[in-house]
């Protein structure tokens, strides 16, 4: 069973700053194809930097810790998807606060809060191929397992497939926000790269419950 402790929280980061490094030139590549080539290297500079300059070092709880996080990358990251990413995170420690141990359901309200306001900042909805049509499929499916009774495991393993298949399915849209947008229906045909990032974010936060 999986505890949503400092711990959990901390692994998460670490999966996160290694998948977006190890994923860079990949990320970057989706980029190349509908924007400008440096999704994935905006990212792996961020997370980088965070874990280089130990923004986390001093956080005592997992709210703290991912409003830390988000605070650098809003600072640090170009482009649209650093103040987006910060947002979400900011976000996310917001509503887990000063809790020492976040429960299943907190960590849900967490989710939802965060795709709301990313939302609500690219004034974007699902649809529209950016990382809202991975991140709101994987809130939902997180908060839907555990009505169906299930646990954080089996709601984190729900929200990664969930922001996998959200990315997927990116790639028949047409953009309608963000640099892609500026294609127009040039842009279908490609996943959208922050689509594909979210994915790979999701997928840490499952798999720091797995380890
Ligand atoms: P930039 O486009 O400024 O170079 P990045 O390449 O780092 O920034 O990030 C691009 C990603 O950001 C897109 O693939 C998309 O998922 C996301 N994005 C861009 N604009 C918006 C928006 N208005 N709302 C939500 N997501 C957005
Ligand atoms: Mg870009
Ligand atoms: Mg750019």
């Amino acid at each position: 069973t999986v505890t949503l402790d400092l711990e959990f929280f901390r692994r998460f980061v670490e999966r996160a700053t290694r998948a977006v490094t190890e994923r860079a030139a990949y990320l970057t590549d989706l980029d190349a194809a509908i924007g400008d080539a440096d999704h994935g290297a905006n990212l792996k500079r961020g997370f980088g930097s965070a874990a280089q300059a130990g923004v986390t070092d001093g956080a005592t709880a997992p709210g703290p810790l991912l409003t830390a996080v988000g605070v650098h990358l809003t600072n640090t990251v170009g482009g649209a998807s650093g103040p987006l990413y910060g947002t979400v995170l900011r976000r996310m420690g917001k509503v887990l606060g000063d809790d020492a141990v976040v429960t299943p359901e907190r960590l849900g309200e967490a989710l939802a809060a965060a795709v709301a306001s990313v939302r609500r900042l690219g004034d974007a909805a699902p649809g529209d191929k950016t990382m809202v049509d991975a991140l709101q499929p994987a809130a939902d499916a997180y908060a839907a397992a555990l009505a169906a009774g299930g646990t954080a495991a089996d709601a984190l393993r729900a929200a990664a497939e969930a922001a996998r298949a959200g990315a997927e399915a990116t790639v028949p849209l047409q953009a309608r926000r963000g640099r892609a947008s500026y294609l127009g229906e040039r842009s279908i045909g490609h996943k959208d790269p922050g689509a594909a990032s979210s994915a790979l974010l999701v997928t840490a936060l499952h798999e720091a419950g797995d380890p």
